[in-house]
């Protein structure tokens, strides 16, 4: 599995034939994504929930992915503390993954990585992101379960919620609550909730807010219960929003896949192709533009 794992940020196309053999094993896990700025506690809280997904018997693997670090593979910082505490522990796994595709996308990598887990037989894969941009937002819709992480007293984090990050979210927690300011954060993203209710935006499953502290533990097992009944609601009550989401998840990943070996090809080309600045010569002095040079290189058009 480490090697296979290994492969797929290494040489992704080497270890594309293991993944079509996977992919009928796979499907099993509950896949939660989380994700918040740096700082607001996610290691922290990450390891709580390995302890508490562990005292319930369950096997949990995290893939913590950094699309801004330029750190390959391996093991950072945060996890190496982690995987200490967790290390003689069989029914855990950690994960760190830093690069990104040959073309930038990270996105197959992650869901290659999480393909192997599942079909590893991990019954809950963590999927942990730093941040709150675009990026980090397509890694948690990877998964089922959607949970944001915020703390009290930060004003711009509630400007990125409010742009965004509110409409993905299934489950935020604010953390650090043993700290001032926590109520007043939690009323905040409330009267939020309430706003979008008014403007017409509910959800099939409004998001739940909960108060926690990873340091103290306080609210942990709120968090575990919303969680689990976030995971009910999709599995017993909508399977159909679980089917969709999954539906999303595959077009998104063949999409991304598209692209990549699309670029792949044409920077081929344009390496191997001798006319290539011959034909870019043409571009610079009007007599083609980049329009039609973008439509030849992709075969739409006949070159000339
Ligand atoms: P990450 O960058 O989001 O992974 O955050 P970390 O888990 O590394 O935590 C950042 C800092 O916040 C560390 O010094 C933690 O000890 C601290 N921290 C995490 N959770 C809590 C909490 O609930 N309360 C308090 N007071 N500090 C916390």
């Amino acid at each position: 599995m480490a090697r296979l794992l290994r492969l797929i940020e290494d040489q992704p196309e080497v270890a594309r034939p293991f993944l079509k053999q996977l992919h009928p094993h796979t499907g099993k896990a509950y896949l939660i994504g989380l994700t918040g700025s740096p700082g607001v506690g996610k290691s922290s809280l990450v390891d709580r929930l390995i302890g508490e997904f562990r005292k319930q018997n369950l096997t949990v693997a995290v893939v913590a992915v950094d699309p801004t670090s330029p750190f390959s593979g391996g093991a950072l910082l945060g996890d190496r503390v982690r995987m200490q505490k967790h290390a003689t522990d069989p029914g855990v796994f950690i994960r760190s993954l830093a690069t990104r595709g040959a073309f930038g996308g990270l996105t197959p990598a992650v869901q290659g990585v999480v393909q192997v887990l599942d079909a590893a037989g991990f019954d809950r894969i963590l999927i942990e992101t730093v941040g709150v941009g675009q990026d980090e937002v397509d890694i948690v819709r990877l998964a089922q379960t959607t949970f944001v992480i915020t703390v009290p007293g930060l004003g711009d984090e509630i400007q990125a919620i409010k742009a965004g990050i509110m409409e993905i979210a299934d489950i935020m927690a604010v953390n650090k609550c043993d700290r001032p300011g926590a109520e007043q954060t939690l009323q905040q993203l409330n009267s939020m909730l309430e706003m979008n209710k008014f403007t017409g935006r509910e959800r099939d499953w409004p998001p739940r807010i909960v108060k926690i502290s990873a340091r103290t533990g306080e609210g942990l097992s709120e968090l575990m219960e919303t969680l689990e009944a976030h995971r009910l609601f999709l599995t017993r009550e909508r399977p159909d929003l679980l089917a969709a989401k999954r539906r999303n998840h595959f077009t998104e990943l063949v999409l991304d896949l598209v692209k990549e070996e699309t670029i792949r090809r044409v920077q081929q080309t344009l390496t191997t192709d001798s006319s290539w600045e011959e034909r870019l010569a043409m571009v610079l002095t009007g007599e083609n533009d980049p329009y039609t040079l973008a439509e030849e290189l992709l075969g739409d058009r006949e070159m000339e």
